[in-house]
């Protein structure tokens, strides 16, 4: 008989083995050709040097009128170097934000499942040949237990749920995480509190695993193709691992539209290949996705690339971003992709979050913890090798709320849109024409006033407080008609009663 162990063995092998689903990734294909073309972006980014201030101010007023940029457009942009021209582009990357979502800023909690890993991606502290690494993978109890915390001592409704690729994560381990963390209901000092939406990043899945998911009600699939510049993927990404397969990940998000998940979220990792390189390579997706299913990624995310515990990648690597580089990468997304959700992390520290925020970031996260199992468990905030890189920022929600309140943001806790079916190409038509900007103006309201009263301290609720009767008079003066049933709605949050929206 076989001994037991190698029967585990041959099974994750197995599952391995069969992961990629090589005619779900031909279908998609134009001519055997995938949507990245390495030398016209090369080119297009040469062609568009030295660009002229005309040009740049005639962009800025396309960008201005939510139209998505075209690449030589989003290539000139890339290479302004004038500092009063960057200036204009930061001031209309503001502006297109805020005519797209005002001054809205929705938070959520990343939720670190499990550091389990087959890939061996050389920036990451959770790579199966680190060594150093404590691998864990949360019970439903102890998901439970993280989840408590985060809904009952925090006040998040909105999670990023994370995991390393391994076959004892697959997707209907992935599905009952959701599913407990959707059950966890704490009642909070006035009211009750509960996750509302789990966004899930973990790998790339085929069509069928997604509809899994999409029946247990993930919100945003979220992946990143971390570099788009192929031959710096496959240096990166070892060819024996299932994401060293380039072409399964950069069709993730075609899988997931076909699998009905149409909230899809993109990024890169900036700091493994050029900066430009990889926005042209966001643009392509967005423009790809649009052209293809009709409708473009719902978030776009930039992390930068941060140390990680025994991982030597991370320590100077040849394309580090730049501070000033990194605030015009994200500026010029900004500006290529107005419609889109633009996702700041803790990755980067308090200061670069004041600065790069208003360039046009629409969610960010706090609180934030990236250890197995550390919102209920650790003690201390960042710990080394139970982490996949370390955080830039950890300091709490009520800090960054109170902020964020002092700046003019409104903290958004709604997640109703979605509920109400507002996704995909519905979204995308309401955030272009402003329209889904009132529902979120009003469901602001309503979700702020439940968190200031359920977690906030005194000095933020007194903050706050002056926020959300600015807000509220807006609404009077802009919003006559959906006055009346806004104050409805806050009186009853006021009195305990949770979870209204418009
Ligand atoms: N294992 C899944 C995958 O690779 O798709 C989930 C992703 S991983 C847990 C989340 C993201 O963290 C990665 O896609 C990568 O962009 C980012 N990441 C990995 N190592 C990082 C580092 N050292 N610094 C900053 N971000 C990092
Ligand atoms: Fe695994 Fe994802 Fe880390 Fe790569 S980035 S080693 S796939 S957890």
């Amino acid at each position: 008989m076989k001994p037991k162990t190698n029967t585990i063995a041959d099974n994750a092998n197995r599952w391995i083995a069969n992961r990629v689903k090589h005619h779900q990734i031909t279908k998609y294909l134009n001519d055997g050709k995938c949507f990245i073309d390495s030398e016209k972006i090369e080119s297009q980014l040469w062609s568009n040097n030295n660009p002229d201030s005309a040009r740049v101010k005639d962009i800025l007023q396309k960008s201005l009128a939510v139209e998505t940029l075209t690449f030589d457009e989003t290539a000139c942009l890339l290479n302004v170097d004038d500092a009063e021209l960057i200036a204009e582009m930061e001031q209309a990357a503001g502006q297109v934000k805020k005519k797209v979502y005002d001054n809205r800023i929705v938070t959520f909690a990343p939720l670190y499942i499990s550091n389990l890993c087959v890939n061996d991606c050389l920036y990451c502290g959770f790579r199966k040949s680190n060594k150093h690494a404590k691998r864990k993978r949360l019970s439903i109890d102890e998901i439970k237990r993280e989840t408590e915390v985060l809904v009952g001592q925090i006040g998040h409704k909105r999670l990023i749920v994370v995991f390393g690729e391994d076959s004892k994560t697959d997707v209907d381990y992935i599905a009952s995480t959701i599913q407990a963390i959707a059950d966890v209901k704490v009642k909070t000092k006035c009211g009750f509190s509960q996750i509302r939406r789990s966004n899930v990043n973990a790998a790339p899945m085929s069509i069928e695993d997604l509809k899994i998911l999409k029946e247990v009600g993930i919100g945003t699939v979220q992946v990143f193709q971390e570099t788009y510049h192929r031959q710096t993927y496959e240096q990166v990404h070892p060819q024996n691992t299932i994401k060293g397969d380039y072409l399964w990940r950069l069709y993730a998000m075609h899988r997931a539209m076909e699998a009905g998940c149409d909230d899809v979220g993109i990024g890169a990792l900036f700091g493994i290949y050029d900066w430009k390189f990889e926005v042209m390579g966001l643009l392509s997706h967005a423009i790809e996705l649009e052209e293809k299913f009709g409708i473009g990624p719902h978030t776009i995310s930039f992390p930068r690339l941060e140390p990680a515990d025994n991982t030597p990648f991370t320590q100077n690597p040849e394309y580090a971003v730049s501070d000033s580089d990194f605030r015009k990468l994200v500026t010029v997304i900004r500006l290529a992709v107005p419609y889109t959700g633009m996702i700041l992390t803790a990755r980067e520290n308090a200061e670069m979050r004041r600065q790069i925020l208003p360039l046009g970031c629409t969610q960010t996260d706090a609180s934030t913890r990236i250890g197995i199992g550390a919102y209920a468990g650790a003690t201390d905030c960042q710990q080394g090798n139970k982490q996949q890189f370390m955080l830039g920022d950890i300091r709490s929600l009520d800090t960054v709320v109170r902020e964020l309140a002092e700046a003019g943001y409104i903290t958004s806790f709604c997640t109703a849109g979605y509920r109400c079916g507002r996704t995909g190409e519905k979204i995308m038509n309401l955030l272009r024409c402003g329209k889904e900007g009132q529902f979120c103006k009003l469901n602001a309201v309503i979700t702020f006033r439940e968190w200031l009263d359920d977690f906030a301290s005194p000095e933020t609720i007194a903050i706050g407080e002056n926020l959300i009767a600015k807000e509220i008079r807006e609404i009077k003066e802009k919003m006559p008609s959906l006055y009346p049933q806004l104050m409805s709605f806050y009186e009853k949050t006021k009195a305990g009663q949770r979870d209204m929206y418009f």
